[in-house]
């Protein structure tokens, strides 16, 4: 069996869970252990030796109790059907945790797009669009960039669906675009500032503050490097990161330093050498690091980096989830057992949807928001779920990841009963 196969029954499991927890019925728990619609395609691009390669492709529209489907679509040779299955069934839960009118959706094409040129590229991007052609636009599911896909692939898919229908304007059906063609102001710095605003919340909650407080973190790229950005102003110190040895690329290291690393300094090194971890301190391995005695432990890299090899070593009073993934189910228990909170990443790295749910609004409605307005509605709207996440797992007695599945699942629940599905 696959990873991923592994991890979609891991997922099924943690859902029955919480749906006998909270007390949902079995056949609501029938209706969300499996995605609505999936579809998968064969796509054929002219390469440009003049031969044709087929690649793989899937999109999976999870539930649409609360709305269209949103989410992702990576290219990436790793993508396989199950793993779709699993992302979209996630996003159903992060976008209803928010509260927003809408379903989770996934999709992706196995493919190394490095080993594309750019006018393959663009084909095979045009060519995804005809093949979800019927099942995408702003009221049905509305794709936007994920691994290895930006804001021009959102371009190409923007291009190629108003030209398949009849030349209507219908951006809002792909979010993540460049703001020059209807993409929102405060996107790029959206999960990194919501991560940074879940550890505000959290530490207002338990009546500290963040000034002096230490962290470490793994990884500096979108999410890492705003996260430190926010968490910096807001006086917290950044002991350690943890990233990718841009020399040895299957391995990564640490740099620490407990006077505080300084992040115009690891920005620096990231833009003028390529690896953010140029910088002056001590060299620590990748057990040292998760080990740190800090106050904040912040995997925002990538999935399964805390397990039961390393969870037992960990000092940190919180660990946040701001990568997708980054703790597994073993790793988990053991925080559990050790009473380390643990804020889940279906919270904490839900800036990026919400931001995202705001430039599908600002399409439809034709009406354009500045950085402010969007910053002070996602610390807002953040804010309201964060609450409530917490409120959750102090009525049920659960830890934060499962007042959030509860709190997710219950709006399913609730649009399902008054849609007369169950
Ligand atoms: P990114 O590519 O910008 O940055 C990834 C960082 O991880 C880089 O610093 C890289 O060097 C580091 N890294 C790569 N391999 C590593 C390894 N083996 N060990 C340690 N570090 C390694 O990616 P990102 O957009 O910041 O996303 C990070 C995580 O957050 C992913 O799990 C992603 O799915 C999740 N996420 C991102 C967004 C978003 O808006 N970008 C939204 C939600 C979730």
């Amino acid at each position: 069996m696959t990873k991923a196969y592994d991890q979609f029954i891991n997922l099924q499991k943690k859902l029955k869970e919480v749906s006998d927890l909270a007390g949902f019925s079995e056949s609501f728990y029938n209706i969300i252990r499996e995605p609505e619609r999936i579809i998968e395609a064969n796509i054929p691009v002219k390469m440009d030796d003049g031969t044709t390669k087929t690649f793989r492709a899937f999109r999976s529209a999870h539930s649409s109790a609360l709305g269209p489907a949103k989410g992702g679509v990576r290219f990436d040779e790793s993508v396989t059907y199950e793993e779709v299955k699993v992302l979209s069934t996630l996003m159903s839960l992060k976008v209803s945790l928010l509260g927003l009118p809408l379903g989770g959706g996934k999709g992706g094409i196995v493919v190394d797009p490095k080993k594309l040129s750019e006018r393959e590229l663009e084909a095979l991007s045009r060519g995804f669009v005809r093949a979800i052609n019927n099942y995408i636009g702003p009221r049905i599911d509305v794709p936007a960039p994920d691994v290895n896909t930006n804001a021009k692939i959102m371009g190409y898919f923007t291009d190629e669906y108003i030209a398949l229908n009849g030349g209507k304007n219908d951006i809002a059906t792909f979010t993540g675009k460049s703001t020059d063609m209807g993409g929102s102001l405060g996107r790029t710095e959206a999960t990194g500032f919501g991560v940074y605003l879940t550890i505000k919340k959290y530490y207002e909650k338990i009546g500290k503050s963040l000034k002096g407080a230490t962290f470490a973190l793994q990884g500096f790229g979108n999410v890492g490097s705003y996260t430190a950005k926010y968490l910096v102003e807001d006086g917290a110190k950044l002991l350690a990161i943890n990233s990718k040895d841009h020399n040895h690329p299957n391995s990564s290291y640490g740099v620490y330093d407990d006077k505080g690393l300084d992040i115009e300094k690891i920005s620096e090194a990231k833009e003028k050498t390529g690896s953010e971890l140029n910088i002056e301190g001590k060299k620590i391995t990748d057990d040292e690091f998760f080990a740190l005695d800090v106050d904040i432990l912040i995997p925002a890299a990538l999935e399964n980096v805390i397990d039961e090899t390393n969870a037992g070593n960990i000092k940190a009073s919180l660990v946040v989830e701001a990568a997708n993934g980054p703790v597994t189910e073993a790793g988990e228990a053991i925080l559990n057992e050790k009473n380390i909170p643990l804020i889940p990443d279906i919270l904490a790295n839900s800036g990026g949807v919400l931001v995202s749910h705001y430039e599908w609004i600002q399409n439809i409605s034709g009406s354009y928001w500045d950085e402010e307005e969007v910053r002070n509605k996602q610390e807002k709207d953040m804010g309201k779920a964060i609450e409530e996440v917490f409120a959750t797992s102090e009525k049920y007695k659960v830890n934060y990841r499962q007042a959030a599945f509860i709190l997710s699942l219950s709006r399913i629940e609730k649009a399902l009963k008054l849609r007369g599905r169950i």
